[in-house]
């Protein structure tokens, strides 16, 4: 299960006060990458295979994996949280050094990372994938505490399951409520998918209730080809508002349940909320991040544009125009770890072309795409026009699912690449 912010932090001050283990690091080229998630696992292992002289350690939170992509078909009640955790010791096998513990502090002069036990490591070069924190002075009133009511559900395992309960527990009739938040932040189709499969659970078991999607956006991921779907599948049972139409939610009560926007107090009987994001704290400490929470990069490199020798790759990173996803994030890390091998050797690395593509399930058998191909240009990720695109709208009901085949084939290919 993945570690909140409170354990994380009694575990960080418990583990300060034992003895400090070991790592051995050999005396060859070190590279350590924090973060064992989509983004950092992937590149931890393309490096070692890249070139298995360097010396590849990862730094990891936690000793299960919980993946976010299908984990709004757990909530949904059509998948076990099981099938979505995975270790790391397919990762050791490969010859990456695995390490259970949370980075705390980052010497970018010495070259240096310092874990929660106290043991130092240096780097050569190193790899920065945290992915995200919850901005919790994004939304007044969302706090830690709220999070425990009003689940985000946007970091999967617990918050996942709560969610999943509250669905379950609720009478039917009941009102449930999803606060969407501006751009950008992970997974830019996830609100509207996890809407999507909110609504295929209360039309087949509560059939009397209803999800809200409270948007402080006009404008979304996929949005004519999900819109399409709600019209097919759920028009009793599903609404958006946008934000032209007084979606923004300004702040929540925990106590009532209650979402507030400029023009109505919404009260829900489930009341999901994903808040404003920022790259995760040990980015912030190590400096990579800049004034937006978010940490520039060199497309070419993925280096920090603000600390040498840190390479930033998965949700941490300003990536231009490619999304916030587990595919980019996996995209990235092979880049990446191109790069860091070739300037570990001395030579330049080539520009690259990078890939993404997002899979939506609507319903068990109802899935939508959205892809696209990315370049370095004029310093950031842009869009290659003409590559990539959403699927058809009025696409007959074999291609939709058939997309949701494909969504699964994605989901089982690329954790199974990542730790399998
Ligand atoms: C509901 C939902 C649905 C989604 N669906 C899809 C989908 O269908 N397709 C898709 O491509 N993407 C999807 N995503 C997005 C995807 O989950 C993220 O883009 C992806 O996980 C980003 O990878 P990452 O490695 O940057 O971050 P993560 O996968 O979050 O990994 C970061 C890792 O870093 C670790 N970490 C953080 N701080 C430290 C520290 N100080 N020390 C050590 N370790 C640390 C964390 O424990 C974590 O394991 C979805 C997301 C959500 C929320």
């Amino acid at each position: 299960m993945r570690t909140n912010r409170r354990q994380f932090l009694k575990a960080a001050s418990a583990a300060a006060l034992l003895p400090m283990p070991a790592i051995a690091q050999g005396a060859g080229q070190k590279v350590v990458v924090i973060g064992g998630g989509f983004a950092g696992a992937s590149a931890a292992r393309f490096i070692k295979k890249g070139n298995p002289q360097i010396d590849v350690t990862l730094v990891e939170a936690s000793p299960t994996f919980t993946a976010c992509p299908f984990s709004n078909l757990v909530i949904g009640g059509l998948r076990d949280l099981r099938a979505q955790q995975f270790g790391y010791d397919k990762i050791r096998a490969a010859g990456v050094t695995v390490v259970i513990q949370p980075a705390t502090g980052v010497d970018a002069q010495a070259k240096s990372i310092t874990l929660a036990n106290g043991t130092k490591l240096s780097y050569d070069r190193m790899v920065m994938a945290p992915g995200i924190d919850l901005r919790w002075d994004g939304l007044p009133g969302y706090t830690e505490q709220a999070a425990e009511i009003m689940p985000h559900a946007w970091k999967a395992g617990e918050q996942t399951l709560l969610l999943r309960n509250q669905l379950e527990s609720m009478a039917d009739g009941g009102t449930v409520v999803i606060s969407a938040p501006a751009n950008p932040f992970r997974c830019p189709p996830g609100p509207y998918e996890r809407a999507s499969l909110i609504a295929h659970y209360l039309k087949t078991k509560k059939p009397k209730s209803k999800v809200i999607i409270l948007d402080a956006k006009d404008a979304f991921s996929k949005q004519r080809a999900f819109q399409q779907a709600w019209q097919q599948l759920y028009p009793d049972h599903l609404e958006w508002v946008s934000l032209s139409k007084g979606g923004k939610v300004n702040s929540v009560d925990a106590s009532t349940k209650t979402l507030k926007t400029d023009f109505s107090d919404v009260k829900a009987d489930v009341a999901n909320i994903v808040p404003p994001q920022r790259a995760a704290a040990i980015a912030q400490t190590a400096g990579v991040a800049d004034r937006t929470g978010w940490c520039p990069i060199d497309p070419v490199t993925l280096e920090s544009k603000l600390v040498p020798n840190i390479h930033v790759v998965g949700d941490a990173g300003i990536m231009g125009a490619m999304p916030k996803s587990a595919f980019s994030a996996n995209s990235q890390a092979k880049v990446c770890a191109a790069a860091v091998t070739a300037l570990l050797a001395g030579r330049t690395p080539l520009e690259p072309r990078l890939i993404n593509t997002c899979y939506s399930v609507v319903a068990p058998d109802y899935g939508i795409t959205v892809a696209g191909v990315y370049r370095p240009k004029d310093g950031v990720l842009a869009d290659v026009e003409g590559a990539g695109g959403v699927s058809p709208l009025d696409a007959p009901r074999e291609n939709r699912a058939l997309e949701a085949e494909f969504a699964d084939g994605w989901f089982k290919t690329i954790t199974g690449e990542v730790f399998g």
